[in-house]
């Protein structure tokens, strides 16, 4: 079996909206049968309302997409799996003309059991994402971190393409948005997001039958674990740093799974005079999960690159293999440095 490397092409990263390159990604599908799509560890709104956006668009065009997430959704977007078409692995046998790399811009960022390396099953490899950090991975790459999700990439893709947006994709690429741009409060919410919002609004969909499902359906574990989370409460720098911990033993004895986790970071940052919030996290390995959330000027992804990690100027994460004291003394000693 032949194993190349995933190829980075960072003189193709960062490539501004580019109505040609749109065009190219549909010379690639034009030409493919069978279709993965992929996105990133830890699934959030975004790249799973991005990969059905593609889905949908792609069964259209009488394709045979596959979205693949060895990981499971997000429990606040899993109800745009109605259909149950999400599978967790590969087929005995399976192999894709094509493969769509959605809201990734590095390799160690995709999921465990995804062998994308291996170009006998996953075929040419087009990566779509909005970082700011990390290079792409593939053979066609568009980044743009002015987007303010994925998903509003993929929707002018879809729009350049001449595909007509209908209820499910305008639902999935609604979805998306929302959850990346905290219900469009976040810096990244632009006059774009509002006018791509509008137009998704025009196919037919509700707001608040999205919003039930992704802010109004709490699973009880979540609202018991966030109060274990808030119970850990620091401050820091004169009040501009707050953080909280998890440990695995709070996350399971409330009967939570790990992505529902997803947005406790956003109080730390919530407070009054707070510039930076943090959550530390167990994760199963002996690692530990930084979120590291900002406001204004402060920007995450430049830290969280010295550690390895990455994201968007104001939302950004890391993964460090220390455990959770250890990483809290580490990445807060230096965060008090590098705010001044
Ligand atoms: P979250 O804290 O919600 O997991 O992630 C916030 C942002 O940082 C997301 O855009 C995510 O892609 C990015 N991010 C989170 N963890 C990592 C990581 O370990 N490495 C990199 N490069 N980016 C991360
Ligand atoms: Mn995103």
């Amino acid at each position: 079996m032949q194993t190349v490397s995933v190829r980075f092409f960072p003189g193709l990263a960062k490539k501004m909206k580019n109505e040609k390159i749109y065009r190219d990604v549909f010379d690639h599908i034009k030409k493919a049968e069978n279709i993965a799509i992929i996105f990133h560890r830890s699934p959030d709104g975004d790249c799973t309302g991005s990969a059905f956006a593609f889905y949908y668009a792609l069964k259209k065009l009488k394709k045979r997409p596959v979205i693949l997430s060895p990981e499971p959704l997000p429990f606040n977007c899993a109800f745009l799996d109605r259909g149950k078409v999400v599978r967790s692995a590969v087929g005995e046998g399976e192999r894709f003309d094509l493969t769509i790399v959605l809201d990734l811009s590095e390799p160690k960022r995709i999921m465990r059991g995804i062998e994308l390396p291996k170009r006998d099953i996953f075929g040419f490899v087009i990566n779509i994402d909005h970082h700011i950090t990390g290079s792409g991975v593939g053979d066609l790459i568009i980044q743009e971190p002015d987007a303010a999700a994925t998903a509003e990439i993929v929707y002018r893709i879809l729009k350049t393409n001449a595909i007509e947006i209908d209820r499910e994709i305008a639902e999935a690429v609604y979805t998306a948005i929302i959850t990346d741009t905290g219900g469009f409060r976040y810096s990244n919410t632009t006059s774009e997001t509002f006018a791509i919002a509008s137009e998704l609004l025009n196919c037919g969909i509700s707001s608040w039958e999205i919003s039930r499902e992704i802010y109004e359906s709490e699973p009880k574990a979540r609202i018991l674990l966030l109060s274990k989370a808030l119970s850990t409460l620091s401050f820091e720098k004169e009040d501009k740093i707050a953080y909280m911990k998890l440990t695995l033993d709070v996350i399971r004895n409330t009967g939570a799974t790990d992505d529902m986790t997803d947005q406790f970071v956003n109080y730390a940052r919530s407070i009054k005079g707070v510039e930076v919030g943090l959550l530390f996290r167990e994760v199963s390995g002996g690692k530990v999960k930084v979120s590291i959330r900002s406001k204004d000027d402060i920007d995450v992804a430049s830290f969280a690159l010295r550690f390895g990690g990455g994201g968007h100027r104001n939302a950004a994460g890391i993964v460090l293999q220390e455990n959770i004291d250890e990483s809290v003394n580490k990445i807060i000693s230096a965060l008090k440095e590098y705010i001044k």
